[in-house]
Order: structure tokens, then sequence, then C-alpha cells
């Protein structure tokens, strides 16, 4: 019965029916338990990675003009007949139930075009779970034909690496007169960066726009880039204005094209599907310890316990960990 329903789903997903693809993201953000089954069915049966899509991270400070950006570039992408599919990792989300990125009526127009599929960020998740429903939608959209996929993220700390370990490409977006930026933002940010992009280069901000494209390449003088053979170019924008996000996408396709010539494609790739084992592994230990009843139980039991100071918290979780993984040998 469940197989039925999920090959109708892929057979749909396939021929990029919207409202599938939509159920089968919804699916696999869901935290319920018979849901979770259905979703890993699902991935199962589903075309993985595709060498041919192109996986971009667009980070930058809130307010930097992400989501004005990304219209404008998707607008410039759909000139070459791709389909854009934009995802947003946003850690706020966890923390507040609702969300800098989601709340804002975000990249209307785009959203609009036919080939091209714009998902908020799933609200109320720890940032565990957001990484890993990204990472499933992004195989659900890719397997609907959709090449090029945009993750947008805040930058701001966890959030920019986990989108870092699932793309290609990481390209950070600016304000211009980031001198103070500089000193204050992570290093981080720059440090991941394959491609530098200074917005609102536009009006009053232009000149302010120049001076900072100048700092900002002093600054990566210093750092080497993380992929071989490839200069981390600094290029300025106006994403209001439209001017120069032309130049933009012919550097990110440009970009995409040296790390296939050069293998880079692959071998990061499978580096991030190694990464990727070994934090699901941990996360699916941890799941299986919270949704323990016995387990679950036994910590409450040993938490009221704790005064006692004859306990030690060590050696408590040490023979509770024990004693859950007996009950697993017993089971097999
Ligand atoms: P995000 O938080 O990084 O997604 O930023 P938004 O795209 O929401 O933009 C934040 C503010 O900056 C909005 O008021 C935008 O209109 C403005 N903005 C975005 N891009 C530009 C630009 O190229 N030039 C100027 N002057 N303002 C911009």
């Amino acid at each position: 019965m469940i197989q039925q329903a999920i090959t109708d789903l892929i057979k749909k997903i396939k021929s990029q029916d919207r409202k599938a693809i939509a159920n089968a993201i919804t699916l696999v953000e869901s935290k319920k338990r018979e849901d979770r089954k259905t979703a890993e069915l699902l991935l199962n049966q589903l075309s993985k990675s595709n060498n041919k899509s192109i996986r971009i991270a667009i980070s930058g400070p809130p307010g930097a003009g992400k989501s004005t950006f990304i219209e404008a570039l998707g607008f410039e992408i759909l000139k070459e007949n791709r389909n854009i599919a934009v995802l947003a990792i946003d850690p706020t989300s966890s923390l507040t139930g609702g969300s800098i990125l989601g709340d804002k009526t975000r990249m209307e127009k785009l959203s609009r075009n036919e080939n091209a599929f714009i998902r908020p960020s799933p609200s109320g998740m720890n940032l565990g779970g957001v990484n890993r429903s990204t990472r499933e939608s992004m195989v659900i959209l890719e397997s609907a034909g959709f090449d090029t996929i945009l993750i947008e993220t805040v930058g701001v700390g966890q959030a920019e690496t986990e989108a870092f370990e699932m793309t290609d490409i990481f390209l950070v977006l600016l304000n211009p007169g980031a001198g103070d930026e500089l000193q204050g933002i992570k290093r981080g940010i720059i440090e991941l960066s394959d491609i530098l992009v200074v917005n609102k280069s536009d009006g009053d901000l232009e000149a302010t726009s120049r001076s900072t494209v100048l700092d900002y390449k002093n600054a990566l003088k210093l750092l080497k880039p993380r992929i071989n053979d490839w200069k981390v170019p600094v290029l300025s924008c106006s994403a209001l204005e439209l001017k120069n996000i032309d130049q933009c996408w012919i550097t990110l396709s440009e970009l995409r094209k040296h790390l296939e010539k050069t293998g880079q494609l692959i071998t990061n790739r499978e580096k991030q599907k190694k990464l990727w084992l070994d934090k699901l592994t941990k996360e699916k230990l941890i799941e299986q310890i919270e949704n323990d009843e016995d387990f679950q139980n036994e910590l409450e039991m040993i938490k009221e316990t704790l005064s006692d100071k004859s306990k030690s918290v060590k050696t408590e979780a040490s023979n509770m960990i024990e004693n859950f993984l007996n009950k697993l040998r017993r089971q097999k």
C-alpha cells in the first residue's frame, strides 16, 4: 500500500509536479516516526547524486541583500534554460519558531516562475534537523530535474558550515563599507568563500563599494583558496538595480567548469559524503536513545537520585549506555 503511494509520488516528482515535490519535502521535514519511515523508503528509491547539477551556497549577514540577490541571479540563470531550486538553512527558525528568512515575503517574482522552486526553511527544527531535511530536499529536487540548487544561509556560525558541507561553491554576499565588518566579521566566512560579492554597489554606496572590494582583495591575499588553481574573485554588484549580476553568474559558471575539469567536483562531493556519514551515524544513534522509552525512564530516574553524593554522573552515564547496548544485543 505504502509502496504504491511511493511509486506514484516518485512518478509525479519526476514529472516535476510541484505539489508532489512540495509534499515530498514536507514528508522529509516531518519529525513523526511513521513519516520518517516513509521518507526513508522514498529517498532510497530516488536517484541519488546528480553530477550535472550545480550546488551553490549563498551566505552573508542578515540585510546584505541575499534574497534580493538570489531573485536577480535566479532570472539570470533562467536565461540559460536551467531549473532553479532555492532552499534555506536558517538557524534562527529553531530559536524563535519563526525565522529571519522565512518571515519576509521573499523572491516573489522568482517563485512564480515555472522553472523555479523556492522553499523557505522549516521552522521549529534544530539545526541538525534542518541540515538533514535540506540534504534530503536536495535529493528530491535533483531527482525532479532541478539542476541549479541555491542554498541560502544567514552568515552566522554553524549554519554556514552546514551549507558549506553540502554545496560545490560557497558565495559570500557582503555589504559595502565593510571595513569595520572586516574587523568584526568572523574570519571564518571569508575563509570559506570561493567567490566574494559586495552588494549594493549603487547610488551613494558605489564609491564605498569600490574601496570595500579592495579591502577584501587585500584581506584575501593572506588566505589560501580552498579550491586548487582558483583565485577567489571579489566582485561588486547591485541586486536592486540588476548591475553586474550577469558577471556573478558567469563567474559561478566558470568556477563550476573549473571544478569539473580538475576533478575537484567529484572529490569534494565524495569528501562531503564521508563527513555526512560521520554526522548521520551519530545523529541516528542519538535519535535511537531519544526514542527509547526504557532509556528515557532510566535517565529520568537517575536524575532524581543525583543529589546522592556517592553517585558520579560519569559512571551513571556509562552504565546507562551499557544497559542500552545490552538491550540492543538481547534484541538481536
Ligand atoms: P537579506 O536579509 O540578506 O536576505 O537581505 P534582503 O534581500 O532582504 O535585503 C535587505 C535590504 O537591503 C532590503 O531593504 C533591500 O531592498 C536592500 N537591498 C538589497 N539589495 C540591494 C542593492 O543592491 N542595493 C541597495 N541599495 N539596497 C539593496
